[in-house]
């Protein structure tokens, strides 16, 4: 059986991919290394639309979680964090696992905060330093808005602290031109790369921040981890073989452009949902990122059933819910290396376990309307609705 993911992490990894990481190890103390190594940082940085330095930590996105908050705060600093979801909440917990008093702002998870929201808990706690926020949160498929919220911090002197870990390689986050402090990324996402390695990049205002913290940390130095980056190293020794597949899919997005990256995760996006809508599903995400799409279970339907088939009959891995969404949607992944025939699998996989296990659909539904959302794009322009 041929076997895709379709999660939102890890997602499936190019050819181009496994090959860099099949060659024969080479050393990082050496200058082939750090070519390949700062030739790397360079393509994520453009990616990214930011000249500040980025760091290259091994560890999963959540190490790179953990390595934000411990060099930009201390024991019993004020903090604010903004959640709708698991990993929102995950700030929460490791604010609190270090000392830091996180005030939250929580919506319901499917929901999104408003800026609103976000500007009434910044009045409230005049003395919290930074704002967590997650872009896209991975548990119920929903985007924040969270530029806007980060300028509303930023005019109140407050760090911005942003988990883009499934938006990185799926929205120009334009780094330098926003009021973004600090971001987090993970390699097993939008980077098609294996797990294993987490990312961060601070702006001048987050290093400001890093000069008087005082939460404990060694591996997770990053003031260190900068001034080795200016030589091409790390601190300590790097996954070199994560690195070197970092670089090749690093190369693969420069060479497809950064445009057309985000626009093929828009048509991908704009398929799914329309497949989606076209079996009389409701999406669950108030408003939908287009990482993935979280779809609720509907009544009657063996979600574990459709799950299981997916895989067994079509090779198709989604995901289901996490926690207290277990069991109540599903969630399939659009992140990262896919196209249209991918999509036209995932959607077709999944309307035909529907149909399997309980479900009121026509099969056939949600494979034409993806192909009528990806027709529709390629009509005159004229005739195009915008
Ligand atoms: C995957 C993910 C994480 C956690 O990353 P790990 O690599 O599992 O540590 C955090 N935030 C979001 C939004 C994610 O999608």
């Amino acid at each position: 059986m041929k076997r895709v993911l379709f999660t939102p992490g890890p997602t499936e990894v190019p050819a181009e991919v496994l090959q860099a990481m099949s060659k024969p190890l080479i050393h990082h103390r050496t200058d082939e290394y750090r070519q390949y190594f700062l030739e790397t940082t360079r393509l994520m940085q453009e990616h990214l639309g930011t000249q500040e330095p980025a760091l290259t930590l091994s560890c999963s996105g959540s190490g790179a979680m953990e390595a934000a908050v411990v060099n930009l705060l201390s024991a019993g600093d004020e903090a604010i964090v903004v959640e709708g979801g698991k990993f929102g909440d995950r700030w929460r917990a490791i604010c609190q696992a270090y000392g830091v008093r996180a005030h939250t702002v929580s919506v319901e998870w499917g929901r999104v905060a408003t800026v609103e929201e976000a500007e009434s808990a910044l009045a409230a706690h005049p003395g919290a330093k930074v704002l967590f926020l997650t872009h896209s949160e991975t548990s119920t498929g929903a985007l924040f808005p969270v530029h806007d919220m980060a300028r509303a911090a930023r005019a109140r002197g407050v760090v911005t602290v942003v988990d883009a870990i499934t938006s990185f390689g799926v929205y120009d986050l334009h780094f330098d031109r926003s009021d973004l402090d600090v971001v987090v990324w993970g390699s097993q996402k939008g980077m098609m790369i294996p797990p294993g390695l987490g990312f961060v990049c601070l702006g001048p205002r987050a290093w400001e921040l890093v000069k008087e913290a005082k939460l404990p940390r060694f591996y997770w130095n990053l003031a260190q981890a900068r001034t080795s980056l200016e030589a091409g190293d790390t601190p300590f020794t790097p996954a070199i073989t994560l690195v070197l597949a970092a670089r090749a899919a690093m190369l693969l997005l420069q060479k497809e452009g950064r445009e057309q990256v985000f626009a093929r995760h828009q048509r991908n996006a704009d398929a799914t949902r329309a497949a989606v809508r076209a079996l009389g599903l409701p999406l669950f995400a108030e408003v939908p990122s287009n990482t993935l799409t979280a779809v609720a279970v509907p009544p009657g339907v063996d979600s574990s059933g459709v799950l299981k088939g997916m895989e067994s009959q079509y090779g198709v891995k989604i995901a289901g819910g996490q926690d207290r969404l277990k069991g109540k949607i599903f969630r399939l992944g659009h992140i990262g290396y896919y196209d249209e025939g991918d999509i036209l699998r995932l959607v077709g996989a999944f309307e035909a376990a529907l149909h399997d296990h309980g479900g009121r659909v026509e099969p056939g539904a949600a494979v034409r309307a993806a192909q009528q959302s990806y027709r529709s794009l390629q009509a005159p322009a004229a005739a195009r609705v915008r």
